[in-house]
């Protein structure tokens, strides 16, 4: 028995180059969608986030980088491969894909794990025997998230169509004890902690991915009433997961800042689609978004970051030192340099990448976007100014992974710090 268990704590696995323990505690990864660092402060001050205090002042409380594009897809598959999209593939929700439609090439979403290049450390804990679940917010990361996984996956927002064969657990809603949330509202994301914490009580499992939707942080800033309430609510579930014995490791997919007028409350668009077809003739460019998904109306599909595609003869060099000149661009590069700063699969970016600045969102053609939803000021991310995220732990960690050339600690560290570099008391 002694060596079994000698060899159960020496377990590891190597994915994508990277090596990581087996659990031998209960580990969950928490990604909080849109989590900037400030949120977690200022609920912590107005005192109704007790627990997340703990973890800031316990000297487990680090500040490290997303993946850009800072969108929801790209950073939570580098959270679960350990590596940036340059290597896993999946770089926005949306892209321009060269082989679609027949060659001819269409605008699709990234959401099928077809476009997945690497496999998930999710399913090689998995599949080395640990048990594994993952509960996401949206049903659109379920499967990218979920692919080759032997375990449980399901999202809150289809908590209802859960089956054994596609999910791997039959009834969720008995389970969890609350309704199937609507898919714009706080209560999707409490419905994935709630999920989670009933897990860890009434199952054996040995390593957990909890992954929430960003609905509050598009409408709330840090410290104000509804931002609290849900970093309220949040506390509680972690803190029940402590109790439990549960190693916590929490980052964020991406920060959120506000991109609007402060005094007109208008958002500050770029409409870039317009800006290329003013300086080329109409669609020329291309204008691609890599926010755009079915669940725009928070956002409106506007973010801080946009690829372009030129046809052949358009110098691609003139038209970024023209865009350099506009207002409230932060970069823009060459698809060359733009993968390279940023590890992107050079074949799913466009001829140019365009980051705008903190308050300011990209967009294609002003006609081509329903602002009619944006009942408050617009607050987004896809930025550079959204690249600074959390990660927290309940546990002392024993040294950070050291990042070449003095790199700082990536979102997609987590996962290594909270499997091998966690104390164990
Ligand atoms: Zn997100």
């Amino acid at each position: 028995m002694a060596d079994a268990n000698l060899n159960a704590s020496e377990r590891t696995i190597d994915v994508n180059g990277r090596h990581y323990r087996l659990p031998t505690q209960p580990t969950v990864v928490v990604c909080v969608d849109g989590c900037e660092f400030d949120y977690l402060e200022a609920a912590v001050a107005a005192g109704v986030a007790p627990f997340i205090g703990t973890m800031l002042k316990g000297g487990a409380a680090f500040k490290g980088d997303c993946v850009i594009p800072s969108f929801t897809n790209p950073n939570n598959l580098s959270i679960v491969c350990g590596v940036p999209p340059s290597v896993h593939g999946i770089c926005g929700n949306y892209f321009w894909d060269p082989d679609a439609n027949g060659g001819k090439g269409a605008e699709v979403m990234m959401n099928d794990p077809a476009y997945l290049r690497a496999g998930t450390l999710l399913a090689a804990a998995a599949e080395a025997g640990a048990a594994v679940a993952v509960v996401t917010a949206k049903d659109k990361l379920r499967r990218l998230l979920g692919w080759q996984l032997k375990g449980i996956c399901f999202s809150a927002e289809k908590a209802d169509t859960v089956s054994l064969e596609e999910n791997g657990i039959g009834e969720v809603l008995d389970l969890v004890g609350l309704p199937v949330p609507d898919v714009y509202s706080a209560g999707l994301s409490e419905f994935v902690f709630a999920a989670g914490v009933r897990l860890a009580q009434t199952r054996k499992l040995d390593l957990m991915y909890l992954s929430t939707t960003d609905y509050i942080q598009h409408k709330w800033a840090p410290g104000t009433a509804g931002a609290n309430a849900f970093y309220a609510m949040m506390d509680g579930y972690l803190a029940k997961l402590d109790a439990l014995g549960w190693v916590i490791g929490l980052t964020a997919d991406h920060g959120m800042k506000a991109k609007h007028d402060p005094q007109t409350g208008e958002p500050n668009v770029i409409y870039l689609q317009d800006v290329l077809d003013d300086w080329l003739g109409d669609r020329i460019a291309r204008v691609i978004l890599p926010i755009t998904d079915p669940y725009v109306v928070h956002h409106g599909a506007l973010g801080s970051f946009a690829t372009i595609y030129l046809p052949r003869e358009v110098d691609a060099a003139q038209v970024i030192e023209r865009i350099g000149r506009l207002q409230g661009i932060e970069a823009v590069l060459d698809n060359r340099a733009a993968c390279e700063r940023f590890e992107l699969p050079n074949d799913r970016v466009g001829d140019i990448v365009v980051v705008s600045t903190k308050h300011v969102v990209l967009g294609t053609r002003r006609a081509d976007h329903d602002l009619s939803g944006l009942t408050v000021p617009l607050r987004s991310h896809g930025g550079i100014s959204e690249q600074e995220v959390p990660l927290l732990f309940n546990r002392r960690v024993d040294g950070l992974p050291s990042g070449k050339g003095g790199k700082r600690l990536r979102n997609f560290d987590i996962f290594e710090v909270a499997l091998n570099r966690v104390s164990s008391s």
